[in-house]
C-alpha cells in the first residue's frame, strides 16, 4: 500500500487552528503556545518541524487538513516516489 509523508513547518504555524478542526485525530492546537502539533506519537518532531508518515487510507483527511491551512505549511509526499501530492507547485 502506498504511504505518503506529512511535512509541517511548524516554526510558520500562525495559529489558526484550522488543521484541528479538519482532523481532529490528528491535529492538536495548543492554545497555551497558539502551535498545532501532530497528536501521533510516531510523528518526528524538532523545534523546526514535524514529520509523519502515514498510510493511504489517512490521505484525504491529511489533504483536507492541509488545505485549510492558511499559510500552506502542511506538505504531503508521495513517499516511494518523492512526489508532492500538496501543496502543488
Ligand atoms: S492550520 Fe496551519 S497555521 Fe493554523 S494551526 Fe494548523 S498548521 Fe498552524
Amino acid at each position: 500500500m502506498t504511504k505518503y509523508k506529512l511535512l509541517y513547518r511548524k516554526k510558520e504555524c500562525i495559529g489558526a487552528g484550522a488543521c484541528e478542526a479538519a482532523f481532529p485525530e490528528a491535529w492538536f492546537f495548543d492554545q497555551e503556545t497558539s502551535i498545532a502539533t501532530l497528536k501521533s506519537s510516531s510523528a518526528k518532531k524538532t523545534a523546526e518541524s514535524e514529520e509523519l508518515i502515514f498510510e493511504a487510507e489517512d490521505l484525504e483527511k491529511h489533504l483536507e487538513a492541509a488545505q485549510v491551512c492558511p499559510v500552506q505549511i502542511i506538505e504531503i509526499i508521495e513517499l516511494a516516489t518523492g512526489k508532492k501530492i500538496y501543496p502543488r507547485s
